[in-house]
């Protein structure tokens, strides 16, 4: 592991994010203020809808699959009910938080456990908090007289879904950190 993946600890959570955004197509063109803003306020949207998590009896249900690629730890499938886990992926990203010495923060069993309330995060704000993350992220799209429409803004759901897997589990750094860290490993070797 180089230094510029130890590196990234001293990198914030919300520039973390700004990186993120960045790095998503049609943000291209916001200046970096505006992506602090969006940042801040996706991941405080998540952190909030955090507090009123539970198990939903009929949400999504989680499906482990062996292998995968390394990039991709979970994503949610909401036409078919489900939340798939790819194991090759959970388990490098486990070697990254431990050969960086990050286990404290992330300790056994965190990344399983993000990576599913991650993808509860993206099946609740699809089907019923979509409105409210585009109102919390407040970048007008139209504006007419006192009504304004909001802007859907690519990444900031995924700053969300990040931002409340770290809420609910209690972790000191958001889960973006490991996925960081995992992606710039893969890019190393
Ligand atoms: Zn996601």
């Amino acid at each position: 592991m180089t230094r510029t993946l130890r590196r990234l600890s001293a990198v914030d959570d919300i520039e973390l994010g700004v990186r993120l955004l960045r790095g998503t197509p049609t943000n291209e063109g916001r200046d970096d203020d505006q992506l602090r803003r969006i940042s801040a306020a996706a991941q405080r949207f998540g952190a909030e809808l955090a507090a009123d998590h539970s198990d939903p009896v009929d949400g999504a249900t989680v499906v482990e699959r062996a292998g995968g690629d390394l990039s991709l730890v979970a994503r949610y499938l909401p036409r078919r009910g489900r939340i798939e886990l790819f194991s090759a992926a959970v388990e490098h990203c486990e070697t990254v938080v431990d050969r960086l010495g990050w286990s404290d923060w992330f300790p056994p069993g965190t990344v399983r456990a993000a990576a599913v309330l991650h993808e509860r995060a993206h099946e609740r704000i699809t089907h019923r908090h979509a409105a409210e993350l585009r109102t919390a992220v407040g970048v007008p799209a139209l504006r007419l007289g006192h009504w304004t429409r909001w802007a859907f803004i690519a990444g900031a759901d995924e700053l969300a879904a990040h931002a409340y897997a770290g809420a609910v589990l209690g972790l000191p750094r958001s889960p973006l950190l490991i996925t960081a860290a995992a992606m710039a490993a893969i890019e190393e070797d």
